[in-house]
């Protein structure tokens, strides 16, 4: 028998799937992001003992159609993209169809959805580990989608004690994300709770969903968290330098918008670390570690020992950017990084000076 064969598919699956969901964050994440795919006005997150019990996510949005229910959890099966050449005008947070399907084969993982027309009767569903649809009941509830992922990594004993170790600060990473989402979703509820197997269960935070992300900031953050920011409003017109990627109509100029909030460059308005700092990009959390280096850095111009809290939102042309970097979608890779970057610069440089109560602090 030849050494080299196919491995077998739900092993394949299991791999896979351990690569897309690494942790709290990754489950919080997918799950939150369908939810505000399906337009929820609404979104809570429930953790059952820091999720390592279970994460709960329940949201308003349009629900599921019951001719989609087998392929729900399907591998590569979702309802936002067709093709390759979709990946440009994308305007959804998901687009793998992976995440569901990965979270059946880590965890234990059911859905209960109903849709306008279906109320007051919605569906349970159950699967198999490969993502099949395993069982259907009947079951009263709201309209939209309730996902519970139960025992996530009990299959994967290395990563699940891993977990539990650090379970205290996986789930203060998962807060921090969840606050990211919930200062940029405009219109959008937040609730996200925690219960404790004794009984105690804790609000960590709500946001009002209304129109503004101030409010949002507000409610996350307390009111003096806003007290001494300006408002971001950057725009400028960027040089596309890297060649082949110029706009098909010939012209190479992309225009960047940066909106959003930043402390007050005053010794005593920032923050001791940089712990307070949301970066997105078309409203899309993302980590972007050149940009925040930039922001930090001019801050540090006039601010020498603080850093500043941080709530800005790149708005740009989606074909100047790639989202299709990792699996989690986190890493996003700007075309042109550098003209950017240097006009980024240069524009917070500008607000700063201009701004009256800016003292610029001699170095020493
Ligand atoms: P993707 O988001 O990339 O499409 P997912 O595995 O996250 O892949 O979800 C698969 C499909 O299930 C989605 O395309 C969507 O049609 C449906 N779905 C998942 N979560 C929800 C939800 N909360 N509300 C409505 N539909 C959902
Ligand atoms: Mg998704």
């Amino acid at each position: 028998m030849a050494s080299i064969q196919a491995i077998e598919q739900t092993s394949v699956h299991q791999i896979q799937s351990g690569q897309v969901i690494v942790d709290h964050n990754s489950v919080v994440k997918e799950l939150v992001e369908n939810s505000l795919d399906a337009g929820s006005t609404s979104i809570e997150v429930r953790f059952r003992n820091h999720g390592l019990e279970a994460i709960e996510v329940i949201d308003n949005g349009t629900g599921i159609a019951p001719e989609d229910f087998e392929s729900v959890a399907l591998k590569h099966h979702t309802s936002k993209l067709r093709s390759y050449d979709d990946l440009e005008n994308l305007d959804t947070f998901g687009f793998r169809g992976e995440a569901l399907a990965s979270l059946c084969a880590l965890s234990q993982l059911y859905v209960i959805t109903a849709r306008e027309v279906d109320r007051p009767r919605g569906t349970r569903l159950d699967f198999e580990v490969s993502g099949r649809l395993k069982n259907t009941s009947t079951v009263a509830t709201p309209r939209g989608t309730k996902v519970v992922v139960e025992k996530i990594f009990h299959n994967l004993p290395v990563r699940k004690k891993e977990l539990e170790k650090n379970i205290k600060r996986e789930y203060s990473k998962v807060l921090t994300l969840l606050q990211a989402y919930a200062c940029i979703s405009t219109g959008v509820r937040f609730t996200v709770s925690n219960q404790m197997p004794k009984g105690t269960k804790t609000t960590s935070f709500t946001t009002p969903g209304s129109a503004a992300t101030k409010d949002n900031i507000i409610k996350v953050f307390g009111s003096k968290s806003l007290r001494d920011l300006v408002a971001l409003d950057l725009k400028f017109e960027m040089q596309a330098t890297t060649s082949g990627l110029s706009t098909q109509d010939g012209g190479s100029c992309r225009a960047v918008k940066v909106e959003g909030h930043i402390s007050r460059p005053v010794t005593g308005e920032g923050r001791s670390a940089p712990d307070r700092q949301m970066f997105y990009v078309n409203s899309r959390p993302c980590g972007l570690p050149q940009v925040a280096k930039i922001f930090n850095e001019v801050y540090k111009a006039f601010n020498i020992s603080q850093s500043p809290f941080v709530f800005a939102n790149l708005i740009m042309d989606t074909n100047s950017y790639d989202v299709n970097v990792s699996p989690d979608k986190r890493t996003i890779l700007l075309h042109d990084q550098g003209a950017l970057l240097e006009s980024l610069r240069v524009s917070l440089m500008e607000l700063f000076e201009s701004h009256e109560q800016t003292v610029p602090q001699t170095s020493v």
